[in-house]
């Protein structure tokens, strides 16, 4: 196919209006996942970025990050660290507590995980206000580690996340972004 990446991957993520509540646009990453080809696309897009880069390891956002995220530690040759809803992690954890709509959330990281000084590349399928990537960056600096950058399949730009990530100091990407 001559299409460029990003447009092949876009045009196979599907849009479900009103899901799960009235106004929300839900950026569904199934039907990607299901197409052979572009989720071989989709994972060769962040084993290029960081092939050079060589970080210590990928972390992944519970529980979309850790299908990209895992795919892609194994192809680089590195290791995969959950970032997991709290209650799910068996071992010591640190944990990080931020604001959603209605309510709040909790995301937890053994506290071995990574090594300090390790550099850490954080994955996850979707940015929207930005909340669950800071909240795993957190976690990550309270490991010690250095955060190469913070990357995800979908940025949604109107709803900020990703300018706040960048006023916070954290280095953003993502592969394609829905206005
Ligand atoms: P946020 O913390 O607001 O940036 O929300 C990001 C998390 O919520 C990601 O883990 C996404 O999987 C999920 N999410 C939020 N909004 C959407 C959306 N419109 N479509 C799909 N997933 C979403």
């Amino acid at each position: 196919h001559q299409v460029a990446p990003a447009d092949y991957i876009r045009a196979h993520i599907r849009t479900v209006p009103d899901w799960p509540a009235p106004g929300v646009m839900f950026r569904d990453i199934t039907t990607l996942l299901a197409n052979p080809r572009v989720f071989r696309v989709l994972i060769d897009q962040f084993v290029h970025r960081y092939f050079d880069a060589r970080p210590a390891a990928i972390a992944g956002l519970d529980a979309r990050g850790f299908i990209i995220g895992s795919v892609v530690a194994y192809e680089l040759g590195i290791g995969f660290v959950p970032i997991r809803k709290k209650g799910k992690l068996p071992f010591a954890t640190f944990e990080e507590t931020y604001e959603l709509e209605y309510g709040s959330a909790t995301v937890e990281v053994h506290t071995d995980a990574v090594k300090p000084g390790e550099r850490v590349v954080l994955i996850d399928d979707l940015i929207a206000t930005g909340g669950t990537m800071l909240a795993g960056h957190k976690l990550l600096q309270r490991l010690g580690a250095e955060v190469v950058e913070v990357a995800a399949i979908v940025d949604l730009p109107e709803l900020g996340g990703s300018a706040r990530l960048k006023a916070a100091g954290v280095p953003v990407f993502s592969l394609v972004s829905f206005e």
